[in-house]
C-alpha cells in the first residue's frame, strides 16, 4: 500500500503580552524542566497527531540512549551486567503498552505526558502485584524507561541555554535573570515564556537584546518541542507554532513596512532630542553588561543612566572581585565618556539571586532582603563594590545611585560606607573621583513621598518606575495573572513622579527615570510634561522616543500633563497619551500598537 503523505500540522495561535517589539520565525529550543513538561492539559482533536508524532520521536530518541548506555556498560563491566538493559529495551518496543498510549490521546483528549503517566502507571502497579520475582521487578524498569521518556519529550535542559549550536526561540515555563545572563546572545532569535509580566527582568532582557519577545503565554511551553517551527509577534503577543504559508507571507509584508520605518527612525542617530520649541532632555540607556555599550554607541544615546550591576555577579560561578569589577565599570565608562555613566550598586534579590550565595528563600521577595538592604548588610561584599566604582570613578563620568531605598536613613549609612572606601583607596594611593556624583532610585513609595528628606544628600533621583508602579498599586510585577493591574499611567503613579520631580527641582537636583515607561514612546509626551529631565531606557527604544520628543512642542507636553493630572483612570490618562504620541508621530505609535 502506498504512504499517504503525512498532513501538514495545524498551525496553533496563542497570544501573550508583547514585551519586546518585531517579528521572527525560527525553530524552538525548549527551555522547561521536566517538572514543568509534565504540566498536564487537555488537547484539541487537531493537535493528536502532533502529540503521536512527539511520542514517536521520544521513543527513537529514548531507545537510542538505551542502547548507547548498554553498550558504555558493556565496555566497563562486561556485556552480562549490560543486560539488564534489555527489558527496558523491551519496554519502549512493547507495542501494546505504546498503542495503549496512542489510543488514550483520542479518548482523554490529554497531552502525552499526562496519558503516558497515567498508563504507565497502571503497567508498573500491574506488574507490582504479581507472584513471579522476575516479573515484580519489571515494574521498576517499566518506571525508568518513563521516565527517560518524559524527559525526552520535555527536550533539553534549560543549562543548554548557554551553548545553543544554532539561532533559536527560546521558549521556556520561564527564564531566571542568571539563565539569561549567561545566554549566548549571537544564538537567540527571540523569547516567549508562560509566565512573566512585562517589567519581569526576562521582558527587559529581551529589549535589551532587541530581540522579539512574548509573555504571560500560560502554557506554550508545553504545546511546543525542540525544532517545531514558530513565528513570535512580539508587538502584538501573538506566537504562531506551525505557522501557515499565508501567515509567512503576511508577516513578510508587514516586516518591509516596519524596516522601513525603523530604517527612517536609525538616521536620527545623530540628532538631538529636542522638541520644536526648544526644550532638551536627555535620553541615556540602560544596560546589563559591558558588551551592551555597543547598541547604546549605535542608538545615539547620551552615556548609560542605569547600569544594572547584578548581572555581572550573576553571569559569573563566584562573587566577582574587585579587579573584575573594576575592568568591567572601566570599560563601560571609557567607552561612553565624556558621557554619563550611572552605576547602580548591586540590586539582588526580587527576581535575581545568585545560587552560589545561598541566601534564604524568603516568601516575599520583592519585599525582602534585597538591594540596598542587602548591601548594608553585608559590608564587605557592598565595599568591595564601591572600592571597584570609586576606581573606575577616575574616568570623571562615572556615577553612583543606590537601588530600593525606602528611607533617608539608608542613604546616610550607605553614604558612610562609600567614606570608608573612599578611606581605603586613600591608603593604597589609589586614584579616583573624591567629588563623585552620588544619587537614589526613587522607586518606593516611602521614597517619593519623602523624597525632600532624602533630596539634601543627593545630586540625583532617578524614578524606578518598574518597582515604583509594582509597591504603589501592590501588584506582582512578574506575576502574569495581575498584569492587567500593572498600569504605570494610574493616577497615583503620575502623582508620585510628578511629586518627585517638583521636589528634586525645588532643591536643585535634576531627575530622571530609568523604569520601562521612559522608554515606551507613548508615555514621552506626559513624562516630559511632568518635567523630566532624563529618560533612561534600552537602547532600542531611543529612536522611537526620540522621535516623538522631536515632533512635539514642550507647551503640548506640558498641556497633556496639566490635563491628566485630574484624571480619575489609568485608562484615561493612558488615552489622552496615545491621542498626542498618534497625532505627532503616527509612524512611531503604528510600530509599538
Ligand atoms: C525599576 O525598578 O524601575 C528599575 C529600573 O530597576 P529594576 O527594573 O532593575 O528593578
Ligand atoms: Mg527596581
Amino acid at each position: 500500500m502506498a504512504d499517504t503523505p503525512t498532513p501538514a500540522p495545524a498551525e496553533i495561535e496563542l497570544k501573550g503580552i508583547g514585551v519586546s517589539p518585531g517579528v521572527v520565525v525560527g525553530p524552538v529550543f525548549l527551555a522547561t524542566t521536566e517538572e514543568e513538561r509534565l504540566v498536564e492539559r487537555d488537547i484539541a482533536e487537531e493537535e493528536i497527531p502532533r502529540e503521536i508524532a512527539r511520542f514517536e520521536e521520544a521513543l527513537i530518541v529514548t531507545r537510542q540512549q538505551i542502547h548507547e548506555i548498554q553498550q558504555k556498560v558493556t565496555e566497563a563491566i562486561g556485556q552480562e551486567s549490560a543486560s539488564i538493559f534489555d527489558a527496558h529495551l523491551l519496554v519502549v518496543d512493547d507495542r501494546s503498552f505504546v498503542e495503549e498510549v496512542i489510543r488514550g490521546l483520542g479518548d482523554q483528549r490529554r497531552n502525552v505526558e499526562s496519558v503516558l503517566s497515567v498508563v504507565a502507571d497502571r503497567y508498573a502497579q500491574a506488574l507490582a502485584r504479581l507472584e513471579d520475582d522476575y516479573l515484580r521487578e519489571r515494574a521498576a524498569d517499566v518506571r525508568d524507561v518513563t521516565r527517560r521518556i518524559l524527559r525526552n519529550l520535555a527536550g533539553r535542559s534549560a543549562s543548554l541555554l548557554s551553548r545553543l549550536d544554532r539561532p533559536y526561540l527560546i521558549i521556556a515555563n520561564d527564564l531566571a535573570p542568571s539563565e539569561t545572563a549567561t545566554l549566548n546572545r549571537e544564538k537567540v532569535l527571540g523569547f516567549a515564556t508562560d509566565l512573566g509580566s512585562p517589567t519581569s527582568h526576562t521582558a527587559i532582557m529581551a529589549r535589551a537584546l532587541s530581540i522579539p519577545a512574548i509573555v504571560g503565554l500560560h502554557d506554550v511551553s508545553v504545546r511546543v518541542s525542540t525544532g517545531d517551527p514558530v513565528l513570535i509577534d512580539g508587538h502584538k503577543g501573538l506566537l504562531y507554532i506551525h505557522p501557515t504559508r499565508e501567515r509567512l507571507e503576511e508577516y513578510g509584508k508587514i516586516a518591509e513596512a516596519r524596516q522601513s520605518i525603523q530604517a527612517r527612525l536609525s538616521d536620527l542617530r545623530e540628532q538631538r532630542p529636542v522638541t520644536r520649541d526648544g526644550y532638551e532632555l536627555t535620553l541615556s540607556a540602560n544596560i546589563e553588561m559591558p558588551g551592551d555599550v555597543d547598541s547604546v554607541l549605535a542608538a545615539g544615546a547620551t552615556g548609560v543612566g542605569l547600569f544594572r550591576t547584578e548581572y555581572i555577579y550573576l553571569s559569573m560561578q563566584h562573587l566577582p572581585t574587585e579587579e573584575e569589577q573594576t575592568a568591567a565599570y572601566e570599560e563601560v565608562a571609557r567607552r561612553v565618556a565624556p558621557e554619563p555613566c550611572i552605576i547602580r550598586t548591586l540590586d539582588l534579590g526580587g527576581d535575581k539571586f545568585l545560587s552560589h550565595l545561598k541566601t534564604p528563600s524568603e516568601l516575599n521577595p520583592f519585599m525582602g532582603w534585597r538591594a540596598i538592604r542587602f548591601c548594608l548588610a553585608q559590608p564587605e561584599i557592598f565595599k568591595t563594590q564601591l572600592r571597584a566604582i570609586l576606581r573606575a570613578s577616575r574616568h570623571e563620568n562615572v556615577r553612583i545611585m543606590y537601588p530600593m531605598v525606602s528611607n533617608v536613613g539608608e542613604v546616610l549609612r550607605a553614604n558612610a560606607f562609600l567614606e570608608e572606601a573612599k578611606n581605603e583607596l586613600r591608603l593604597q594611593d589609589a586614584p579616583f573621583n573624591e567629588a563623585i556624583e552620588v544619587g537614589v532610585m526613587i522607586e518606593v513609595p516611602s521614597a517619593a513621598i519623602t523624597a525632600d528628606l532624602i533630596a539634601p544628600h543627593v545630586a540625583f533621583f532617578s524614578l524606578g518606575t518598574n518597582d515604583l508602579v509594582q509597591y504603589t498599586l501592590a501588584v506582582d510585577r512578574v506575576n502574569e495573572r495581575v498584569a492587567y493591574l500593572y498600569e504605570p499611567t494610574h493616577p497615583a503613579i503620575v502623582h508620585l513622579i510628578r511629586n518627585t520631580i517638583d521636589v528634586a527641582h525645588q532643591h536643585g537636583i535634576w531627575v530622571g527615570i530609568c523604569g520601562e515607561m521612559a522608554g515606551n514612546p507613548v508615555m514621552t509626551p506626559l513624562l516630559l510634561g511632568l518635567g523630566v529631565d532624563e529618560l533612561s531606557m534600552s537602547p532600542s527604544a531611543i529612536p522611537l522616543v526620540k522621535e516623538v520628543v522631536r515632533s512635539l512642542r514642550f507647551t503640548e507636553a506640558e498641556e497633556l500633563a496639566r490635563k491628566v493630572l485630574p484624571s480619575g483612570s489609568a485608562a484615561e490618562v493612558l488615552e489622552a497619551c496615545r491621542e498626542l504620541t498618534g497625532r505627532v508621530a503616527p509612524d512611531v505609535l503604528e510600530l509599538v500598537s
